[in-house]
């Protein structure tokens, strides 16, 4: 069995696996896909102390550092269930994989990231990341001067759109339903900028580009059903982040209405020796850097426990 077993292989759990290593116990770190959402970035500006990366270059360098230590990865596995050292026999967490293997340890740090929820429309796969994007924090700067638009008006739209008009000419918020979902405070403040526009009742219904890079989108407009065009360089998906904790609807650990697991400071979830950290948990603003501050602390907060809980 594990000291510590990390399920998740993106910064976060990069960081905690490292940190745990680092002790000298016995790590373990089961993976999807190692790198994480990483792997499907290109160009990464905010990652402090390297001036400018590209997401699977960071992938590779995570992957080797955590290779500097005595960790086992178990590459392309995904957990589907974590049961409570309380009610296994041997007295270890189980970790369930979907292969049908156990996995057991001491303590356990959940880092399996989140995801993005798409559109769904034709061009959205094709032109990913050559202007369809879905971080404002790290790709507004991309689309300095150009018209953009920012599809969703809920908080996190709002945001982004507010975000956005001090660096592009002009945003246009694309919104399904006849009503914003964002608090009235930043739909003010958006509507006091000159160069924001928010449309209601708009269905996106298609990216279009030159083959290289988003020119424009057609949306419906849903009051009169008629098909209207947007010329533009980027596109900003800003209709959710889905937390990757499905596999954990069954179990005893806690999540919020959301789905995000909920944690402590020191990173415990509400299973005994279980932890979390990164952008599956409830702490706000997804980042790498932030992921990768959080897996450390995890770690640090699993090694404290495992010195106060006697081995089964
Ligand atoms: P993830 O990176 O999501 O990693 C999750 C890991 O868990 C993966 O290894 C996955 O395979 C695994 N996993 C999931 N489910 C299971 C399971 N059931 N069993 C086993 N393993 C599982 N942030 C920045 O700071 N700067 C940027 O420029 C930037 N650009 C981005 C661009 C894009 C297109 C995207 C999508 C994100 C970007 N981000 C950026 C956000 C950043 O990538 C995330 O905040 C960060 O990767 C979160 O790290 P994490 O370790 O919590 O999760």
């Amino acid at each position: 069995p594990y000291e510590v077993l990390v399920v998740g292989g993106g910064p976060a759990g990069a960081s905690a696996a490292i940190y745990a290593a680092r002790k000298g116990i016995r790590t373990g770190v089961v993976a999807d896909r190692f790198g994480g959402q990483v792997l499907d970035t290109m160009s990464i500006e905010n990652f402090i102390s390297v001036k400018e990366t590209e997401g699977p270059k960071l992938a590779a360098a995570l992957e080797e550092h955590v290779k500097e230590y005595d960790v086992d990865i178990i590459n392309q596995q995904k957990a589907n269930n974590v049961i409570s050292a309380e009610k296994t026999e041997d007295g270890y967490i189980h970790v369930e994989l979907e292969s049908g293997a156990t996995l057991k340890s001491r303590s356990v740090i959940l880092s399996t990231g989140a995801r993005w929820r798409e559109m769904n429309v034709p061009g959205e796969q094709e032109y990913r990341n050559k202007g369809v994007a879905y971080c404002p924090h790290c790709d507004g700067p991309l689309f300095k001067g150009k018209r953009v638009a920012v599809i969703g008006g809920g908080n996190s739209g709002i945001e982004a759109a507010i975000d956005l008009a001090g660096l592009v000419e002009h945003v246009t918020v694309l919104e399904f339903s006849d009503t914003l979902r964002a608090d009235k405070i930043i739909v003010d403040k958006a509507n006091s900028m000159g160069n924001v526009e928010i449309i209601k009742q708009a269905q996106t219904t298609e990216v279009l580009g030159d083959g290289t890079r988003v020119t424009a989108l057609n949306y419906t407009d849903r009051t009169t059903g008629e098909t209207k065009k947007i010329e533009l360089a980027g596109i900003f998906v800003q209709i959710g982040l889905v937390p990757n904790s499905e596999f954990l609807k069954g179990s005893e650990i806690e999540l919020s209405s959301r789905g995000e697991i909920e944690v402590s400071p020191k990173g415990e979830t509400s299973m005994p020796g279980v932890f979390a950290a990164g952008d599956v948990t409830t702490v706000p603003y997804k980042q790498i850097i932030i992921a990768m501050g959080e897996g450390s602390k995890a770690s640090l907060g699993a090694f404290d426990y495992l010195i106060r809980t006697p081995v089964p």
